[in-house]
C-alpha cells in the first residue's frame, strides 16, 4: 500500500494539537457517527472508516472511500457556521453505487436533478442539512467557501456540496 505524501492533508493546513472531527447523522436510519479523522496534519485511518461507513449507500450497505477533501469540506463549512465540532451534520445522501443512483434518476421526483455521471458516485459529495441553521444560510456559508459545487434543494430540504469543479444551481 502507499503510504507517503498521500497521508499529507490536501486542503487548508492543520495547525498543530488540533483534530479534525465530524459528527454526522444519517437522517433514514437515524445512525450516527462521530469521529476524529485528522489530528496535528495527519489523517487517522480508524476515524476515515468509521465517516466512510456513516457515509456509505445506505440502500445497499455499499460502503466506499469517501473523499478526504469532502470530509475536510464539511469541517469548514461546519467552521464557517459558527458551530462545535459536536454539532451533527444530518445526512440525506453520500456515497451512491451506480445501482442506487441509476434508479433514483429512474424514478425521477423529487430526484430529477440526479445526474448520471453524480459527483455522489465518486464519494465526492454530500447532501445536508444543519439543525438549528436555515438552507439558505447553510447555502450561503458553502458558496463562500468555494469548495465546489453547491445545489440548493429548498423543496427537498437539504443542500448538496461536492468537491468538484466550482459550480451552483
Ligand atoms: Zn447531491
Amino acid at each position: 500500500m502507499f503510504v507517503g505524501t498521500a497521508a499529507i492533508l490536501p486542503l487548508p493546513a492543520m495547525a498543530m494539537g488540533t483534530e479534525w472531527r465530524l459528527a454526522i447523522r444519517n437522517v433514514h436510519n437515524n445512525e450516527s457517527v462521530d469521529a476524529v479523522f485528522a489530528r496535528s496534519g495527519r489523517f487517522v485511518p480508524e476515524g476515515l472508516a468509521e465517516l466512510n461507513h456513516g457515509l456509505r449507500d445506505w440502500r445497499t450497505g455499499e460502503v466506499f472511500q469517501m473523499d478526504r477533501k469532502l470530509l475536510a469540506l464539511l469541517v469548514s463549512l461546519r467552521d464557517k457556521l459558527e458551530l462545535t465540532g459536536r454539532t451533527k451534520i444530518e445526512l440525506i445522501s453520500g456515497y451512491r453505487s451506480p445501482h442506487t443512483n441509476a434508479s433514483l434518476r429512474a424514478r425521477g421526483g423529487a430526484h430529477t436533478g440526479v445526474a448520471s455521471q453524480s459527483q455522489h458516485m465518486l464519494g465526492k459529495a454530500s447532501d445536508i442539512k444543519v439543525p438549528g441553521v436555515s438552507l439558505d444560510r447553510l447555502r450561503g456559508a458553502a458558496l463562500a467557501l468555494g469548495g465546489g459545487g453547491v445545489g440548493y434543494y429548498p423543496r427537498d430540504g437539504f443542500v448538496h456540496v461536492d468537491t468538484g469543479r466550482v459550480r451552483h444551481w
